[in-house]
């Protein structure tokens, strides 16, 4: 069977060699680096403690369990393609107009279509150093140039953004929380919007909004409400505990939300995804609940990790990027030790960060072991 198969395989090469005419992706597709997941796995530990990805510290919303569960008997039927109840949940919650929300299959999807409606082939789609790995990859995807604007101490730079902007420019990408759980100040983005271009689009990335306390924060509604090209995408991977089931949404200027509706598959968010967000939107005591835990945690997670000599970044997000004084190896040498205990943080290379190590912020039980890690591995480099 094997040689058949390797009998064929060569039959087509020297088919192909002949004419020519191989399927090739279009330029920019080889190009996209593959995705890098938090690790969920690690050698030995039958159940390791997963701090690699910022999922939710207290599980998913028990409601939005149920919704799941009750969601099984209607597994025959197609979603509702325009995910009216859980549009007009979203619309009620932050009140903005539902005819301006779309939603997607997680937020990176939206990311993904965001790109393909306005970018393509000669044009450049720009995003801050540390922001998300994904933005570089929707750009190549689409046949568009990425391009990286430089970050001052993990924090975007607004002027170094605007210095890289071109008449070729069409997309900006920010994630406010940004990837090292600093944010930009309201202020500081609505100057960033006023002196870009007004036909570039602002993608405004709020994966991780429900976390953030500061007063001077804002996700984007105020932005998206009073310009015509500012997009602000939400997801429910977070806070919400539904990494799973993949749901995600962008709250648009009218005319660009009618244009991510043409472009989007008719059923993309599935009916079990919409029945759970809708009730993870209703079951406010669970989200009063991971928005306290977080506010415990991260603050004493950030002040032990300084203790042991680290330099963690300060965060307004559910996790924690710390800096190790050593550099790339040792912080090389912390993940290893670290994963040979079962505990999993994730490593952040590909964000040019390779001297850091990001720790989500979980339970209780999990930071205790996390810190345990560090110190014995710690003690032990000394
Ligand atoms: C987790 C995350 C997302 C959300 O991804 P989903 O596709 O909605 O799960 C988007 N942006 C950033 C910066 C994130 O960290």
């Amino acid at each position: 069977m094997a040689n058949v198969l390797r009998g064929e395989t060569t039959r087509q090469r020297d088919a192909s060699a002949a004419s020519g005419s191989l399927p090739r992706p279009r330029p920019g597709v080889q190009q996209i680096p593959p995705y890098v997941a938090g690790r969920s796995a690690a050698p030995g530990a039958a159940k390791p403690i997963k701090l690699s990805s910022n999922e939710c510290a207290l599980g998913a919303s028990p409601k939005a369990m149920a919704a799941l569960r009750e969601a099984a008997a209607d597994l025959h039927r197609y979603p509702d393609s325009a995910a009216t109840a859980l549009r007009a949940a979203l619309a009620a919650r932050h009140a903005i107009a539902a005819e301006q929300i779309v939603c997607g299959d997680g937020s990176d999807e939206l990311l993904h279509l965001l790109c393909q409606a306005y970018a393509g082939a000669g044009d450049e789609v720009l995003y801050s150093e540390h922001g998300f790995v994904v933005y570089p990859m929707v750009a190549l995807a689409v046949g568009a140039t990425p391009v990286k604007s430089p970050e001052r101490d993990c924090r975007v730079d607004v002027d170094a953004m605007l210095a890289k902007v071109t008449p070729r420019t069409r997309v900006a990408f920010v994630a406010n929380p940004n990837s090292t759980g600093t944010y930009v100040l309201a202020g500081e983005v609505e100057r960033l919007r006023r002196r870009l271009p007004s036909d570039l689009l602002l993608v405004l990335d709020a994966a991780y909004a429900e976390f953030v306390e500061p007063a001077d924060y804002d996700a984007g509604v105020a932005l998206v409400r009073s310009t015509g090209n500012t997009v602000m995408t939400r997801t429910f991977s977070k806070a919400f505990g539904l990494a799973g089931v993949r749901l995600g949404w962008a709250y648009c200027p009218t005319a660009i939300a009618n244009v991510l509706n043409r472009v989007r598959a008719p059923f993309n968010v599935t009916l079990p995804a919409q029945r759970a967000g809708v009730a993870a939107l209703e079951d406010a005591e669970f989200s009063a609940a991971v928005r306290a835990h977080n506010a415990r945690w991260r603050p004493w997670l950030e002040s032990e990790l300084a203790r042991l000599g680290l330099k963690p970044v300060p965060s307004v997000a559910n996790f924690v990027l710390t800096r190790f004084p050593g550099g790339e190896k040792q912080a090389d040498a912390a993940n290893a030790h670290l994963m040979a205990r079962g505990v999993l943080v994730r490593e952040m290379k590909a964000y040019g960060l390779g001297d850091c190590l990001r720790i989500t912020v979980g339970r209780e039980d999990e930071l205790n072991a996390l810190l345990a890690g560090l110190k014995d591995f710690l003690g032990a480099a000394k």
